[in-house]
C-alpha cells in the first residue's frame, strides 16, 4: 500500500484514535466534573486501549470553568505506559501553563475563519496564525511534540466556504514552525465525504513529511461517512469522543465528535485493528451517562449494553 497522509515514508502506521471526551466533550457540559471523576474517566479510557487521550485545555478558567483544573489533572495522571497524554493550547498563557505542568504533547490550534477566530481566540485569523507559529516553535524547542490544529478547515457557519488554498497556506506555516502533525478540524460539522477526500489528498501532497489527522463533528450526521472517506484517502489518526460528547459554543447546532465506540465498531467491521476494547469503552459511556443523567448519542453502547441507561 502506498504511504498515505497518515504514514511517513517507510510504511503504513497503525490506526490511532485520540479521545477528546475529557476536553471537547466536558467543556460543553454545564455540570463540572470533579478531578476524581475526570481521573476515573481517564483510566477507563486508558484501560480500553486508547493510545492518545486529550485530557483538557489550558484556557481561561473564567471562560471555560470546566477546564480549570487541567494542570492538576495532568499532574495527577502522571505517566501512563503506552498512553500519550495531550492537551489543547490556544494562546501564550496556555502554553506557559502547559510547560509548567510538564505535558509532553500538545494540540495547538487556530481557526481558518476570521469570524470564528475573533469569537474563539479574540483576534483575527491572520494574527492568531502568526502568534501561533511563534508559540509552536517555542513548544518544540522545549521538547514538546506538537500537533497543529486548523479549525473550520471544511467550512464556517459565519463565513461559509473556506478556500482549500487558505487551509493549505495556513497549515504549511504551522508545519514549518515545527508541528509534526496537522489536524484538519471540521469544527462546524460542514465536511462531506468528498470534501474530506479532496482536502486530505491535497494536504498529503503539499505537506510532505507531515502527519495529517482529522477532527470531525457529527453535526449533519456525516461523521462516520467523513471518517471513512478520510481513511480511504490515507488518514490514520482520527479524533473521537467517547459517547459522542462535544460541540462548539460558537457554532449553533453543533453536535459532538464521532463517538469513539462507533468509530471502533466501524474500523473493526473493516478488519482494521484499533487496539481498543469496545466493551470497556461502553463502560466509559455508562459512567458518563450516569453522571450526566442522559443518554449520549453514540450507538454502540445501546447495541452492547441495552437500551436502559443503567
Ligand atoms: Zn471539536
Amino acid at each position: 500500500m502506498a504511504a498515505g497522509p497518515g504514514a511517513r515514508a517507510g510504511g503504513a502506521r497503525k490506526l490511532l484514535l485520540e479521545d477528546e471526551a475529557l476536553r471537547d466533550g466536558l467543556q460543553m457540559e454545564s455540570r463540572i466534573f470533579t478531578l476524581e471523576e475526570k481521573l476515573e474517566l481517564f483510566h477507563l479510557l486508558a484501560r480500553s486501549g486508547l493510545r492518545r487521550i486529550q485530557v483538557g485545555s489550558f484556557v481561561h478558567p473564567g471562560i471555560v470553568p470546566q477546564m480549570a483544573d487541567t494542570d492538576e489533572l495532568v499532574r495527577a495522571i502522571g505517566e501512563v505506559e503506552g498512553v500519550v497524554l495531550t492537551a489543547l493550547v490556544l494562546n501564550e498563557k496556555g502554553l506557559e501553563r502547559a510547560l509548567a505542568c510538564g505535558v509532553r504533547h500538545l494540540s495547538m490550534s487556530v481557526s481558518a475563519s476570521d469570524t470564528h477566530s475573533r469569537k474563539n481566540a479574540g483576534m483575527p485569523a491572520e494574527e492568531a496564525l502568526e502568534t501561533m507559529t511563534g508559540l509552536i516553535a517555542r513548544a518544540v524547542s522545549e521538547g514538546v511534540q506538537v500537533r497543529a490544529g486548523f479549525q473550520c478547515s471544511f467550512g464556517c457557519v459565519y463565513e461559509g466556504t473556506i478556500e482549500p488554498d487558505a487551509v493549505i497556506r495556513g497549515t504549511k506555516r504551522l508545519a514549518e514552525a515545527g508541528a509534526a502533525e496537522v489536524n484538519l478540524a471540521d469544527t462546524a460539522g460542514m465536511a462531506t465525504p468528498y470534501s474530506v477526500r479532496d482536502l486530505v489528498s491535497r494536504a498529503a501532497r503539499e505537506l510532505e513529511g507531515v502527519l495529517i489527522s482529522l477532527h470531525l463533528h457529527d453535526t449533519a450526521g456525516l461523521g462516520l461517512a467523513n471518517m471513512f472517506a478520510g481513511y480511504e484517502a490515507g488518514v490514520r489518526i482520527f479524533d473521537v469522543a467517547t459517547g459522542g460528547l462535544g460541540g462548539c459554543p460558537f457554532v449553533k447546532g453543533a453536535a459532538g465528535n464521532i463517538p469513539a465506540e462507533d468509530a471502533v465498531n466501524m474500523f473493526q467491521s473493516m478488519g482494521v485493528d484499533t487496539g481498543v476494547d469496545i466493551d470497556v469503552l461502553c463502560d466509559a459511556v455508562l459512567f458518563l451517562e450516569a453522571r450526566l443523567g442522559r443518554a449520549l448519542p453514540g450507538r454502540m453502547r445501546r447495541v452492547l449494553k441495552g437500551a436502559k441507561r443503567d
